[in-house]
Protein backbone atom coordinates (compact mmCIF):
# COMPACT_ATOMS: atom_id res chain seq x y z
CA UNK A 1 0.00 0.00 0.00
CA UNK A 2 1.36 3.57 -1.00
CA UNK A 3 1.66 5.99 2.09
CA UNK A 4 -1.68 8.28 2.11
CA UNK A 5 -1.35 11.56 3.31
CA UNK A 6 -4.41 13.38 5.04
CA UNK A 7 -3.42 17.01 2.92
CA UNK A 8 -0.73 17.36 0.16
CA UNK A 9 -0.42 21.03 -0.29
CA UNK A 10 0.85 22.30 -3.41
CA UNK A 11 3.32 24.93 -3.72
CA UNK A 12 5.62 26.16 -1.36
CA UNK A 13 4.33 30.16 -1.07
CA UNK A 14 3.12 31.91 1.67
CA UNK A 15 -0.35 30.69 1.08
CA UNK A 16 1.15 27.14 0.79
CA UNK A 17 2.85 27.17 4.01
CA UNK A 18 -0.06 28.65 6.07
CA UNK A 19 -2.57 25.88 4.67
CA UNK A 20 0.00 23.54 5.62
CA UNK A 21 0.60 25.19 9.29
CA UNK A 22 -3.39 24.89 9.57
CA UNK A 23 -3.97 21.69 8.05
CA UNK A 24 -1.16 20.07 11.05
CA UNK A 25 -2.52 22.12 13.56
CA UNK A 26 -6.11 20.12 12.54
CA UNK A 27 -4.11 16.94 13.19
CA UNK A 28 -3.38 16.69 10.10
CA UNK A 29 -0.38 14.53 8.61
CA UNK A 30 0.75 16.96 5.45
CA UNK A 31 3.11 17.12 2.78
CA UNK A 32 4.27 20.34 0.82
CA UNK A 33 5.53 19.92 -2.52
CA UNK A 34 7.75 22.44 -3.76
CA UNK A 35 8.57 22.90 -8.18
CA UNK A 36 11.46 24.82 -7.49
CA UNK A 37 14.41 23.55 -5.42
CA UNK A 38 15.01 24.61 -1.57
CA UNK A 39 17.17 27.71 -2.42
CA UNK A 40 15.02 29.03 -4.67
CA UNK A 41 11.63 28.59 -2.50
CA UNK A 42 8.93 30.14 -1.64
CA UNK A 43 7.48 31.34 -4.87
CA UNK A 44 6.37 35.32 -5.34
CA UNK A 45 5.88 35.74 -2.37
CA UNK A 46 9.45 34.89 -1.00
CA UNK A 47 10.54 38.18 -3.59
CA UNK A 48 7.51 40.68 -1.26
CA UNK A 49 8.14 43.68 0.65
CA UNK A 50 6.03 41.72 3.02
CA UNK A 51 3.18 44.11 3.08
CA UNK A 52 0.06 42.95 4.83
CA UNK A 53 -2.80 45.05 4.34
CA UNK A 54 -5.25 44.38 7.50
CA UNK A 55 -8.07 46.11 9.75
CA UNK A 56 -6.78 48.23 12.19
CA UNK A 57 -7.55 50.87 15.14
CA UNK A 58 -4.08 52.41 15.40
CA UNK A 59 -1.44 51.48 17.86
CA UNK A 60 -3.08 48.45 19.77
CA UNK A 61 -3.45 46.75 17.14
CA UNK A 62 0.16 47.09 15.90
CA UNK A 63 1.17 46.44 19.40
CA UNK A 64 -0.93 43.49 18.68
CA UNK A 65 1.61 42.42 16.22
CA UNK A 66 4.80 44.51 16.88
CA UNK A 67 4.71 44.12 20.60
CA UNK A 68 8.50 45.75 20.82
CA UNK A 69 7.10 49.09 19.58
CA UNK A 70 9.05 51.50 21.29
CA UNK A 71 7.90 54.65 23.33
CA UNK A 72 9.77 56.96 20.69
CA UNK A 73 8.15 55.07 17.68
CA UNK A 74 5.02 55.75 19.25
CA UNK A 75 4.81 59.01 20.13
CA UNK A 76 6.78 60.18 16.72
CA UNK A 77 4.06 57.97 14.49
CA UNK A 78 0.27 58.53 13.11
CA UNK A 79 -0.69 55.03 12.15
CA UNK A 80 -4.29 56.39 11.63
CA UNK A 81 -7.08 53.82 11.66
CA UNK A 82 -8.49 50.78 8.89
CA UNK A 83 -11.72 49.62 10.05
CA UNK A 84 -13.50 46.77 7.82
CA UNK A 85 -16.10 49.19 5.92
CA UNK A 86 -12.65 51.10 4.32
CA UNK A 87 -10.96 47.90 3.57
CA UNK A 88 -14.34 46.60 1.56
CA UNK A 89 -14.71 50.10 -0.04
CA UNK A 90 -11.34 49.70 -1.64
CA UNK A 91 -11.42 46.32 -2.56
CA UNK A 92 -14.41 47.70 -4.26
CA UNK A 93 -13.74 50.74 -5.72
CA UNK A 94 -10.13 49.55 -7.42
CA UNK A 95 -12.02 46.26 -8.89
CA UNK A 96 -14.59 48.24 -10.02
CA UNK A 97 -17.17 46.52 -8.04
CA UNK A 98 -16.17 43.44 -9.85
CA UNK A 99 -14.38 42.02 -6.74
CA UNK A 100 -16.18 38.93 -5.32
CA UNK A 101 -18.54 40.06 -2.34
CA UNK A 102 -18.28 37.02 -0.10
CA UNK A 103 -14.62 36.49 -0.79
CA UNK A 104 -13.79 40.13 0.21
CA UNK A 105 -16.04 39.89 3.45
CA UNK A 106 -13.64 36.75 4.13
CA UNK A 107 -10.70 38.53 3.89
CA UNK A 108 -11.14 41.18 5.38
CA UNK A 109 -13.21 40.31 8.34
CA UNK A 110 -10.40 37.57 9.10
CA UNK A 111 -7.10 39.93 8.21
CA UNK A 112 -6.12 41.05 11.76
CA UNK A 113 -6.83 37.86 13.42
CA UNK A 114 -4.95 35.86 10.92
CA UNK A 115 -1.97 38.45 11.11
CA UNK A 116 -1.76 37.69 15.03
CA UNK A 117 -1.65 34.00 13.88
CA UNK A 118 0.96 34.29 12.10
CA UNK A 119 2.57 36.04 14.68
CA UNK A 120 1.88 33.33 17.04
CA UNK A 121 3.40 30.71 14.93
CA UNK A 122 6.86 32.21 15.25
CA UNK A 123 6.06 35.24 12.06
CA UNK A 124 7.99 38.98 13.26
CA UNK A 125 5.73 42.31 12.18
CA UNK A 126 7.59 45.45 11.58
CA UNK A 127 5.89 48.80 10.93
CA UNK A 128 5.97 49.84 7.45
CA UNK A 129 8.09 53.05 7.84
CA UNK A 130 9.26 54.36 4.74
CA UNK A 131 7.45 53.59 1.84
CA UNK A 132 4.22 53.84 3.57
CA UNK A 133 4.81 57.05 5.78
CA UNK A 134 6.91 60.00 4.90
CA UNK A 135 8.29 61.99 7.89
CA UNK A 136 6.18 65.04 7.32
CA UNK A 137 7.18 67.85 10.24
CA UNK A 138 8.96 65.42 12.28
CA UNK A 139 5.75 62.90 12.85
CA UNK A 140 5.16 59.80 10.26
CA UNK A 141 1.64 59.73 8.81
CA UNK A 142 0.82 55.89 7.73
CA UNK A 143 -1.10 56.47 4.52
CA UNK A 144 -2.91 54.15 2.27
CA UNK A 145 -4.06 51.10 4.56
CA UNK A 146 -0.98 49.03 5.31
CA UNK A 147 1.36 49.58 8.17
CA UNK A 148 2.92 46.57 9.19
CA UNK A 149 5.33 44.12 7.14
CA UNK A 150 7.32 40.94 8.16
CA UNK A 151 10.86 41.31 9.09
CA UNK A 152 13.35 40.63 7.15
CA UNK A 153 10.29 41.19 3.91
CA UNK A 154 9.13 38.44 1.86
CA UNK A 155 12.56 36.35 2.39
CA UNK A 156 12.31 37.00 6.41
CA UNK A 157 8.62 35.83 5.93
CA UNK A 158 8.84 32.68 4.24
CA UNK A 159 11.85 31.89 6.47
CA UNK A 160 9.92 32.40 9.27
CA UNK A 161 7.08 30.23 8.18
CA UNK A 162 9.24 27.47 6.55
CA UNK A 163 10.80 27.21 10.43
CA UNK A 164 7.24 26.65 11.68
CA UNK A 165 6.58 24.27 9.09
CA UNK A 166 9.99 22.10 10.02
CA UNK A 167 8.99 22.35 13.99
CA UNK A 168 5.39 20.76 13.49
CA UNK A 169 6.75 18.09 11.49
CA UNK A 170 5.66 19.11 8.16
CA UNK A 171 7.00 17.58 5.60
CA UNK A 172 8.44 19.00 2.54
CA UNK A 173 9.72 17.86 -1.08
CA UNK A 174 11.41 20.48 -3.30
CA UNK A 175 11.77 20.14 -6.83
CA UNK A 176 8.70 18.08 -6.67
CA UNK A 177 6.25 19.42 -9.71
CA UNK A 178 2.36 18.24 -9.58
CA UNK A 179 1.50 17.69 -12.84
CA UNK A 180 -2.05 16.13 -11.95
CA UNK A 181 -4.60 15.47 -9.86
CA UNK A 182 -6.16 11.87 -9.25
CA UNK A 183 -9.89 11.49 -9.12
CA UNK A 184 -10.91 8.51 -7.37
CA UNK A 185 -14.97 7.93 -6.16
CA UNK A 186 -15.27 9.88 -3.00
CA UNK A 187 -13.69 13.21 -4.80
CA UNK A 188 -9.80 14.07 -5.48
CA UNK A 189 -7.34 11.97 -3.58
CA UNK A 190 -3.85 12.63 -5.03
CA UNK A 191 -1.18 14.28 -6.80
CA UNK A 192 0.84 13.01 -9.88
CA UNK A 193 4.34 14.90 -9.55
CA UNK A 194 7.72 14.57 -11.58
CA UNK A 195 10.36 14.47 -8.92
CA UNK A 196 13.87 14.04 -10.64
CA UNK A 197 12.91 13.84 -13.86
CA UNK A 198 10.57 10.69 -12.89
CA UNK A 199 6.87 10.60 -12.66
CA UNK A 200 5.50 9.37 -9.18
CA UNK A 201 1.92 9.45 -7.19
CA UNK A 202 1.00 10.69 -3.90
CA UNK A 203 -1.86 9.68 -2.13
CA UNK A 204 -4.13 12.06 0.19
CA UNK A 205 -7.67 12.64 1.27
CA UNK A 206 -7.75 16.27 0.70
CA UNK A 207 -5.11 18.38 -1.65
CA UNK A 208 -4.93 22.08 -0.94
CA UNK A 209 -4.00 23.93 -4.31
CA UNK A 210 -1.62 27.12 -3.68
CA UNK A 211 0.70 27.28 -6.57
CA UNK A 212 0.62 30.83 -7.61
CA UNK A 213 -1.11 32.29 -10.79
CA UNK A 214 0.11 31.90 -14.16
CA UNK A 215 2.26 35.14 -14.82
CA UNK A 216 5.92 33.23 -15.72
CA UNK A 217 4.11 31.37 -18.57
CA UNK A 218 5.06 33.56 -21.72
CA UNK A 219 2.48 31.53 -23.57
CA UNK A 220 -0.73 31.66 -21.81
CA UNK A 221 0.05 35.38 -20.89
CA UNK A 222 -0.23 36.16 -24.35
CA UNK A 223 -3.44 33.75 -25.02
CA UNK A 224 -5.03 35.32 -21.61
CA UNK A 225 -3.74 38.81 -20.92
CA UNK A 226 -3.45 39.60 -24.69
CA UNK A 227 -1.00 40.46 -27.40
CA UNK A 228 2.34 41.96 -26.05
CA UNK A 229 2.31 40.53 -22.86
CA UNK A 230 4.69 37.91 -23.74
CA UNK A 231 7.59 40.42 -23.60
CA UNK A 232 6.62 41.32 -20.00
CA UNK A 233 9.51 41.09 -17.58
CA UNK A 234 8.42 38.84 -14.59
CA UNK A 235 8.93 40.48 -11.12
CA UNK A 236 8.98 37.37 -9.47
CA UNK A 237 9.62 33.78 -9.08
CA UNK A 238 10.01 31.50 -12.42
CA UNK A 239 7.88 28.69 -11.48
CA UNK A 240 4.36 30.06 -11.61
CA UNK A 241 3.10 28.92 -14.73
CA UNK A 242 -0.05 27.73 -14.11
CA UNK A 243 -0.23 24.29 -12.94
CA UNK A 244 -2.71 24.47 -9.79
CA UNK A 245 -5.03 26.26 -12.04
CA UNK A 246 -4.95 23.85 -15.23
CA UNK A 247 -5.05 20.67 -12.90
CA UNK A 248 -8.35 22.18 -11.41
CA UNK A 249 -9.88 22.82 -14.86
CA UNK A 250 -8.73 19.13 -16.03
CA UNK A 251 -11.12 17.93 -13.18
CA UNK A 252 -14.00 19.80 -13.63
CA UNK A 253 -13.26 23.27 -11.89
CA UNK A 254 -15.02 26.27 -12.69
CA UNK A 255 -12.90 28.83 -14.17
CA UNK A 256 -13.47 32.56 -12.17
CA UNK A 257 -12.29 36.52 -12.19
CA UNK A 258 -10.98 38.41 -14.85
CA UNK A 259 -8.63 35.91 -16.60
CA UNK A 260 -7.69 39.15 -18.97
CA UNK A 261 -6.28 41.09 -16.04
CA UNK A 262 -2.90 41.03 -13.69
CA UNK A 263 -1.02 43.11 -11.30
CA UNK A 264 1.82 45.01 -13.37
CA UNK A 265 3.83 47.83 -12.41
CA UNK A 266 6.51 50.18 -13.24
CA UNK A 267 9.54 48.15 -13.75
CA UNK A 268 13.09 48.82 -14.96
CA UNK A 269 13.56 49.05 -18.61
CA UNK A 270 16.53 46.54 -18.71
CA UNK A 271 15.37 44.10 -15.90
CA UNK A 272 15.72 40.50 -16.42
CA UNK A 273 13.21 38.29 -18.07
CA UNK A 274 12.22 37.44 -13.95
CA UNK A 275 12.78 38.51 -10.61
CA UNK A 276 16.29 38.24 -8.66
CA UNK A 277 15.60 36.44 -5.46
CA UNK A 278 18.79 38.22 -3.81
CA UNK A 279 17.22 41.78 -4.90
CA UNK A 280 13.93 41.15 -4.60
CA UNK A 281 12.55 44.82 -5.43
CA UNK A 282 15.79 46.61 -6.85
CA UNK A 283 13.39 47.03 -10.15
CA UNK A 284 10.51 48.87 -8.72
CA UNK A 285 10.05 52.49 -9.73
CA UNK A 286 7.57 53.42 -7.46
CA UNK A 287 8.15 57.10 -7.11
CA UNK A 288 6.20 57.69 -10.37
CA UNK A 289 3.14 60.30 -8.15
CA UNK A 290 5.97 63.20 -8.13
CA UNK A 291 7.03 62.53 -11.47
CA UNK A 292 5.78 63.24 -14.52
CA UNK A 293 5.63 59.87 -17.06
CA UNK A 294 6.47 60.68 -20.82
CA UNK A 295 6.58 58.01 -23.97
CA UNK A 296 8.94 57.60 -26.68
CA UNK A 297 6.93 60.70 -28.52
CA UNK A 298 7.75 62.87 -25.33
CA UNK A 299 3.76 63.18 -24.21
CA UNK A 300 2.35 62.29 -20.72
CA UNK A 301 -0.10 59.44 -20.96
CA UNK A 302 -1.66 58.88 -17.55
CA UNK A 303 -2.57 60.90 -14.38
CA UNK A 304 0.35 60.04 -12.35
CA UNK A 305 -1.21 61.51 -8.98
CA UNK A 306 -4.70 60.09 -9.16
CA UNK A 307 -4.00 58.52 -5.95
CA UNK A 308 -1.59 57.39 -3.50
CA UNK A 309 0.96 54.96 -4.77
CA UNK A 310 -0.76 51.93 -3.56
CA UNK A 311 -3.67 52.47 -5.77
CA UNK A 312 -2.67 53.02 -8.97
CA UNK A 313 0.66 51.07 -8.89
CA UNK A 314 -0.91 47.94 -9.88
CA UNK A 315 -2.96 49.37 -12.71
CA UNK A 316 -0.10 51.44 -14.41
CA UNK A 317 2.48 48.64 -15.58
CA UNK A 318 0.02 47.77 -18.74
CA UNK A 319 -0.32 51.22 -19.20
CA UNK A 320 3.48 51.67 -19.54
CA UNK A 321 2.78 47.85 -22.01
CA UNK A 322 0.52 50.22 -24.03
CA UNK A 323 2.92 52.86 -25.01
CA UNK A 324 4.52 52.44 -28.51
CA UNK A 325 7.29 50.20 -27.74
CA UNK A 326 6.17 49.33 -24.45
CA UNK A 327 8.25 51.92 -22.39
CA UNK A 328 8.31 55.12 -20.73
CA UNK A 329 10.43 57.86 -18.74
CA UNK A 330 9.76 59.05 -15.00
CA UNK A 331 11.00 62.42 -14.99
CA UNK A 332 11.72 64.19 -11.88
CA UNK A 333 13.83 67.67 -10.63
CA UNK A 334 15.18 68.07 -7.59
CA UNK A 335 12.69 69.52 -5.44
CA UNK A 336 11.20 65.30 -5.19
CA UNK A 337 14.61 63.34 -5.81
CA UNK A 338 14.64 62.99 -2.06
CA UNK A 339 11.54 61.18 -1.65
CA UNK A 340 12.62 58.49 -4.00
CA UNK A 341 13.42 55.10 -2.38
CA UNK A 342 17.01 53.28 -2.83
CA UNK A 343 16.25 51.48 -5.54
CA UNK A 344 16.37 54.34 -7.53
CA UNK A 345 19.78 54.32 -6.88
CA UNK A 346 20.90 50.93 -7.21
CA UNK A 347 23.11 49.17 -9.52
CA UNK A 348 21.41 48.81 -12.88
CA UNK A 349 19.21 51.36 -12.93
CA UNK A 350 18.77 53.35 -16.53
CA UNK A 351 19.21 56.75 -15.17
CA UNK A 352 20.29 59.89 -16.82
CA UNK A 353 20.79 63.33 -15.56
CA UNK A 354 21.28 66.97 -16.54
CA UNK A 355 21.10 70.34 -16.10
CA UNK A 356 18.51 71.66 -18.05
CA UNK A 357 15.40 69.68 -19.87
CA UNK A 358 17.52 69.71 -23.35
CA UNK A 359 20.05 68.25 -22.41
CA UNK A 360 17.81 66.05 -20.26
CA UNK A 361 15.81 64.34 -23.32
CA UNK A 362 19.14 64.39 -25.21
CA UNK A 363 19.97 61.66 -22.46
CA UNK A 364 16.57 59.75 -23.05
CA UNK A 365 17.15 57.14 -25.35
CA UNK A 366 14.45 57.00 -27.86
CA UNK A 367 12.43 60.10 -26.67
CA UNK A 368 11.12 62.57 -29.33
CA UNK A 369 12.65 66.12 -28.03
CA UNK A 370 10.81 68.69 -29.05
CA UNK A 371 7.38 67.30 -28.03
CA UNK A 372 8.94 66.41 -24.67
CA UNK A 373 9.86 70.31 -24.53
CA UNK A 374 6.56 71.30 -24.91
CA UNK A 375 5.13 68.84 -22.44
CA UNK A 376 6.84 69.94 -19.62
CA UNK A 377 6.70 73.36 -20.20
CA UNK A 378 2.46 72.88 -20.73
CA UNK A 379 2.82 71.17 -17.64
CA UNK A 380 4.59 73.49 -15.52
CA UNK A 381 2.12 76.40 -16.58
CA UNK A 382 -0.53 74.21 -15.68
CA UNK A 383 0.27 73.62 -11.98
CA UNK A 384 -1.86 75.32 -9.26
CA UNK A 385 1.37 77.02 -7.42
CA UNK A 386 -1.10 77.91 -4.41
CA UNK A 387 -1.79 74.61 -2.96
CA UNK A 388 1.59 73.53 -0.84
CA UNK A 389 2.85 70.09 -1.96
CA UNK A 390 2.61 66.99 0.80
CA UNK A 391 3.38 63.48 0.13
CA UNK A 392 1.77 62.07 2.83
CA UNK A 393 -2.17 63.41 2.16
CA UNK A 394 -3.29 63.88 -1.34
CA UNK A 395 -2.46 67.71 -1.74
CA UNK A 396 -4.73 68.58 -4.36
CA UNK A 397 -1.78 69.84 -5.96
CA UNK A 398 -3.17 69.50 -9.22
CA UNK A 399 -2.58 70.61 -12.93
CA UNK A 400 -5.20 72.72 -14.37
CA UNK A 401 -6.63 72.63 -18.22
CA UNK A 402 -4.51 70.06 -19.63
CA UNK A 403 -5.96 66.93 -21.35
CA UNK A 404 -4.58 64.60 -19.37
CA UNK A 405 -4.71 65.77 -15.51
CA UNK A 406 -2.27 65.20 -12.48
CA UNK A 407 -4.38 65.21 -9.82
CA UNK A 408 -1.75 65.68 -6.93
CA UNK A 409 1.38 66.25 -5.55
CA UNK A 410 2.24 68.52 -9.35
CA UNK A 411 5.73 69.62 -8.62
CA UNK A 412 6.91 71.25 -11.34
CA UNK A 413 9.84 70.39 -13.22
CA UNK A 414 12.13 73.43 -12.73
CA UNK A 415 14.68 72.71 -10.18
CA UNK A 416 17.76 71.58 -11.73
CA UNK A 417 19.39 68.62 -11.98
CA UNK A 418 17.02 67.19 -13.56
CA UNK A 419 16.91 63.14 -14.14
CA UNK A 420 15.00 60.62 -15.73
CA UNK A 421 14.52 56.82 -15.68
CA UNK A 422 13.37 54.43 -18.14
CA UNK A 423 10.79 51.62 -17.32
CA UNK A 424 8.79 48.93 -19.14
CA UNK A 425 5.53 46.71 -17.52
CA UNK A 426 6.86 44.30 -14.94
CA UNK A 427 4.30 41.25 -14.39
CA UNK A 428 3.30 40.53 -10.37
CA UNK A 429 0.75 38.07 -10.78
CA UNK A 430 -2.42 37.61 -12.96
CA UNK A 431 -5.82 37.88 -11.28
CA UNK A 432 -7.57 34.63 -13.51
CA UNK A 433 -7.70 31.43 -11.37
CA UNK A 434 -10.80 28.94 -9.73
CA UNK A 435 -13.70 29.53 -8.19
CA UNK A 436 -13.68 28.63 -4.32
CA UNK A 437 -16.37 29.44 -1.81
CA UNK A 438 -15.84 31.02 1.54
CA UNK A 439 -14.78 27.51 2.94
CA UNK A 440 -11.81 27.29 -0.07
CA UNK A 441 -13.45 24.37 -1.63
CA UNK A 442 -12.84 24.53 -5.15
CA UNK A 443 -16.74 24.44 -7.24
CA UNK A 444 -17.36 23.22 -10.59
CA UNK A 445 -19.22 24.90 -13.05
CA UNK A 446 -22.24 24.48 -11.15
CA UNK A 447 -20.99 25.93 -8.29
CA UNK A 448 -21.32 22.73 -6.14
CA UNK A 449 -17.64 21.72 -4.77
CA UNK A 450 -15.33 19.33 -5.74
CA UNK A 451 -14.80 17.22 -3.05
CA UNK A 452 -11.27 17.13 -1.38
CA UNK A 453 -10.22 20.23 -3.53
CA UNK A 454 -8.84 23.70 -1.33
CA UNK A 455 -7.39 26.09 -3.20
CA UNK A 456 -5.35 29.58 -1.75
CA UNK A 457 -3.44 32.45 -3.02
CA UNK A 458 -2.58 34.00 -6.33
CA UNK A 459 -4.72 31.15 -8.23
CA UNK A 460 -7.86 32.12 -6.86
CA UNK A 461 -9.76 34.13 -8.98
CA UNK A 462 -12.87 36.47 -8.59
CA UNK A 463 -10.87 38.90 -5.96
CA UNK A 464 -8.92 41.38 -8.14
CA UNK A 465 -10.10 42.94 -11.56
CA UNK A 466 -8.38 45.86 -13.25
CA UNK A 467 -6.32 46.62 -10.30
CA UNK A 468 -5.65 45.73 -6.57
CA UNK A 469 -4.72 47.82 -2.97
CA UNK A 470 -1.54 47.04 -2.37
CA UNK A 471 -0.56 43.95 0.40
CA UNK A 472 -3.95 42.41 -0.46
CA UNK A 473 -2.34 39.20 -1.77
CA UNK A 474 -0.35 38.15 1.28
CA UNK A 475 -3.66 38.94 3.24
CA UNK A 476 -5.58 36.79 1.06
CA UNK A 477 -3.37 34.15 0.88
CA UNK A 478 -2.99 33.90 4.65
CA UNK A 479 -6.71 34.35 5.20
CA UNK A 480 -7.57 31.44 2.78
CA UNK A 481 -4.40 29.22 3.35
CA UNK A 482 -4.99 29.05 6.67
CA UNK A 483 -9.04 28.21 6.06
CA UNK A 484 -7.86 25.86 3.42
CA UNK A 485 -5.66 23.89 5.63
CA UNK A 486 -8.28 23.77 8.27
CA UNK A 487 -11.30 22.52 6.32
CA UNK A 488 -8.77 20.04 4.24
CA UNK A 489 -7.68 18.78 7.72
CA UNK A 490 -11.32 18.30 8.61
CA UNK A 491 -12.44 16.72 5.57
CA UNK A 492 -9.54 13.94 5.80
CA UNK A 493 -10.65 13.25 9.46
CA UNK A 494 -14.16 12.35 8.52
C1 LIG B 1 8.32 41.82 -6.34
C2 LIG B 1 6.99 41.53 -5.68
C3 LIG B 1 6.61 42.27 -4.55
C4 LIG B 1 5.37 42.02 -3.92
N1 LIG B 1 5.07 42.68 -2.76
C5 LIG B 1 3.94 42.33 -2.08
C6 LIG B 1 3.67 42.85 -0.76
O1 LIG B 1 4.48 43.56 -0.16
N2 LIG B 1 2.49 42.50 -0.18
C7 LIG B 1 1.59 41.65 -0.78
O2 LIG B 1 0.53 41.37 -0.22
N3 LIG B 1 1.86 41.09 -1.99
C8 LIG B 1 3.00 41.40 -2.63
N4 LIG B 1 3.26 40.81 -3.85
C9 LIG B 1 2.27 39.84 -4.39
C10 LIG B 1 2.45 38.51 -3.64
O3 LIG B 1 3.70 37.99 -4.01
C11 LIG B 1 1.40 37.47 -3.94
O4 LIG B 1 0.11 37.99 -3.84
C12 LIG B 1 1.54 36.30 -2.95
O5 LIG B 1 2.88 36.06 -2.65
C13 LIG B 1 0.94 35.06 -3.52
O6 LIG B 1 1.21 33.98 -2.67
P1 LIG B 1 0.95 32.50 -3.17
O7 LIG B 1 1.35 31.63 -2.05
O8 LIG B 1 -0.40 32.39 -3.74
O9 LIG B 1 1.93 32.31 -4.42
P2 LIG B 1 3.51 32.16 -4.46
O10 LIG B 1 4.15 32.76 -3.28
O11 LIG B 1 3.95 32.63 -5.80
O12 LIG B 1 3.73 30.60 -4.34
C14 LIG B 1 3.44 29.71 -5.38
C15 LIG B 1 4.27 28.48 -5.15
O13 LIG B 1 3.84 27.41 -5.97
C16 LIG B 1 4.98 26.73 -6.48
N5 LIG B 1 4.56 26.00 -7.67
C17 LIG B 1 4.18 26.49 -8.87
N6 LIG B 1 3.83 25.47 -9.69
C18 LIG B 1 3.96 24.33 -8.97
C19 LIG B 1 3.76 22.95 -9.25
N7 LIG B 1 3.32 22.52 -10.46
N8 LIG B 1 4.01 22.03 -8.28
C20 LIG B 1 4.47 22.42 -7.06
N9 LIG B 1 4.69 23.73 -6.74
C21 LIG B 1 4.43 24.66 -7.68
C22 LIG B 1 5.99 27.82 -6.68
O14 LIG B 1 7.30 27.33 -6.77
C23 LIG B 1 5.76 28.65 -5.42
O15 LIG B 1 6.46 28.13 -4.33
C24 LIG B 1 4.49 41.04 -4.47
C25 LIG B 1 4.89 40.28 -5.59
C26 LIG B 1 6.13 40.52 -6.18
C27 LIG B 1 6.54 39.66 -7.35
Amino acid sequence: MPDIYDVIVVGGGNAALCAALSAREHGARVVVLERAPEDKRGGNSAYTGGGFRMVHTGVETVRSVVPDLSEGEIANTDFGAYSAEEYLDDLGRVTQWYCDPDLAEAVVRNSTETVQWLHGRGVRFVPRFGRYAFKHEGRFKFFGGTVVEAAGGGRGLVQAEYTAAQKHGIEVRYGAQAIALIRGRGGIQGVRIVANGEEEELRSRAVVLASGGFEANREWRTRYLGPGWDIAKVRGTRYNTGDGIRMALDVGAQAYGQWSGCHSVSWERYAPDFGELDRPIVASRNGYPFSIMVNGEGKRFVDEGADFRNYTYAKYGRIVLEQPGSYAWHVFDSQVEHLLHEEYRSKGTTKVQADTLEELVARMEDVNPPEFLRTVREYNASIRRDVPFNPNVKDGRSTVGLAIPKSNWANAIEKPPYSAYAVTCGITFTFGGLKIDTTTQVLDIADAPLPGLYAAGELVGGLFYYNYPGSSGLMAGAVFGRIAGREAAKYAKQ
